[in-house]
C-alpha cells in the first residue's frame, strides 16, 4: 500500500489543476469594512458581519468584563457542569428575540444543524432539503439516517411531489432562510403551507437572517409573519450578523428538552466559554437598540443594486446583504478576484463544491460597517476586471 503522502497527494494536484484549490489568507486585523490581508490594506466584502459587530467596543468591553467574572474556558458540557449562568440568561434573551418558549445554544451552527436534524428524525423518516441548503443541512439528514430528498431550488410544487409520494413515519422539510451562496429568500409562507398540508414539520435555518431581517432583527419567519407552529423549529447563528461565535434552535418547550436529552453535538461537546455568551448579549442589546444598522444596511443593498444597474453589470436576484455576481468558470472567478484585490478590494470567489457545477461567483456582502461610497469605489472596479 502506498504512503499516506503519495495516496493523498495526486487529489491535490487535481484541485489545483482544476483551480478549484481553496487557500486560506492571514488577517492582520480585527473584521470590518477595512481589512489588512497579507500585509496589504484592502476594503472587506466577504465577511457575514452584516451589522459590523464582530469588533465593536462594546463587545470587547462585555468579553473582557465576563472573562474577569468568569474565566476563560467553561470547562465541561452544558449536562456536566459548562452550563453557566450567562449561558442561560443569553438562552432567554434569543428565545425572546425570536418570539418562542425556549431556545437552546449550540456551539456552532453546524453542530446545531446535525444535531437537531438527527435528534428529529432517524430510519423509516424522510427528510425534505432545498437543493441549495448550506452544506451543515445536508449533513444532517445523511448522519440521522433517514431518506434524504433534495428538492428544486425554492420549488415548491416539487417539493409538495415528493411529499404527496412519501410513506415515511416522520418527514422534515428543512429550507434556509437565506440562501447562503444565493442571498434570495425561501419562500416560506408557501414551503410551511405545503409541509402544513403534508403532515410535514419544518425547519428554517436563518444563519443569514437573525439580526437583519424583520422589524427587530427577529428574522425570516418574522419577515414573513409566519406564527411559531408555522415553522416549529428555527435556527439562528451567532457568528455572523451578531459578530459573536456560536448557535441556537428555538421552539417549544418539548423540542427544546428533546434536543437536550438527543442531539449528540449538544451533549457531547465542551459549552461555549461563558465570555463569549456574555459578548452575544452585549450584541443582542445593540441589535435592538440600534436599528439604524439594519436601515443603513438595505439602503447600502438598495444603493449597491442600483449602482450595478447603472453601470449594466448583472447581479443574482438577492434582496439582502448577499449579493454575488455569478461568473460560471471557476478560474475567471478567481481570476476576478485576484484581480479586484490588486485593485484593493477582498471578494472572495466561490467555487465547486460549495456552489453547483458552472456556477461560480463572486459573493459580495454588505455590511453596516460599509459607506456608500465604498460601495460605489467596488462598483466602478467590478466595470474595470470584467471588461
Ligand atoms: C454559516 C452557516 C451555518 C454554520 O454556522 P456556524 O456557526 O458558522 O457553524 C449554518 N447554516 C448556514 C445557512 C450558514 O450560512
Amino acid at each position: 500500500m502506498s504512503s499516506l503522502d503519495s495516496e493523498l497527494g495526486p487529489y491535490l494536484i487535481q484541485r489545483r489543476n482544476q483551480h478549484l484549490l481553496r487557500q486560506r489568507r492571514n488577517l492582520q486585523s480585527p473584521q470590518g469594512a477595512d481589512i489588512v490581508v497579507d500585509g496589504e490594506p484592502l476594503i472587506n466584502f466577504s465577511s457575514n458581519d452584516y451589522l459590523g459587530l464582530a469588533n465593536h467596543p462594546r463587545l470587547i468591553e462585555a468579553g473582557q468584563r465576563a472573562l474577569s467574572r468568569w474565566g476563560v474556558g467553561s470547562g465541561a458540557s452544558h449536562l456536566v457542569c459548562g452550563h453557566s449562568e450567562e449561558h442561560h440568561l443569553l438562552e432567554q434573551e434569543l428565545a425572546a428575540l425570536v418570539g418562542r418558549p425556549r431556545a437552546l445554544l449550540f456551539s456552532t451552527g453546524y453542530m446545531a444543524n446535525i444535531g437537531t436534524i438527527a435528534a428529529l428524525c432517524g430510519r423509516g423518516d424522510a427528510v425534505f432539503e432545498d437543493r441549495l441548503n448550506h452544506a451543515s443541512l445536508l449533513d444532517g439528514a445523511l448522519l440521522s439516517g433517514a431518506r434524504l430528498q433534495r428538492f428544486q431550488h425554492n420549488d415548491t410544487e416539487d417539493l409538495e411531489r415528493r411529499l404527496s409520494q412519501s410513506e415515511a413515519r416522520r418527514k422534515l422539510v428543512v429550507v434556509d432562510g437565506v440562501f447562503s451562496m444565493d442571498g434570495d429568500l425561501s419562500p416560506l409562507n408557501e414551503v410551511s403551507a405545503v409541509a402544513r398540508a403534508h403532515g410535514a414539520w419544518l425547519m428554517v435555518d436563518d444563519a443569514h437572517g437573525v439580526g437583519c431581517l424583520g422589524e427587530t432583527g427577529a428574522g425570516c419567519v418574522s419577515h414573513w409573519g409566519l406564527n411559531p407552529e408555522e415553522a416549529p423549529v428555527l435556527i439562528g447563528t451567532l457568528g455572523k450578523a451578531f459578530g459573536s461565535f456560536g448557535a441556537f434552535v428555538a421552539g417549544s418547550e418539548i423540542l427544546i428538552e428533546t434536543l437536550i436529552q438527543s442531539a449528540r453535538s449538544y451533549i457531547y461537546t465542551t459549552a461555549l466559554p461563558p465570555s463569549q455568551a456574555a459578548i452575544t448579549r452585549e450584541a443582542l442589546k445593540i441589535s435592538r437598540d440600534e436599528s439604524w444598522r439594519r436601515s443603513h444596511l438595505n439602503t447600502l443593498i438598495e444603493h449597491f443594486k442600483a449602482g450595478a444597474r447603472g453601470r449594466g453589470l448583472e447581479l443574482m436576484p438577492s434582496a439582502t446583504a448577499i449579493q454575488p455576481v455569478l461568473v460560471g468558470d471557476a478560474e475567471r472567478a478567481l481570476m476576478l478576484a485576484q484581480n479586484l484585490k490588486a485593485e484593493g478590494f477582498w471578494v472572495v470567489a466561490i467555487r465547486p463544491p460549495t456552489v453547483p457545477e458552472g456556477a461560480s461567483r463572486l459573493r459580495i456582502t454588505l455590511t453596516a460597517s460599509h459607506s456608500q461610497k465604498q460601495l460605489d469605489l467596488l462598483l466602478d472596479a467590478l466595470v474595470r476586471v470584467s471588461s
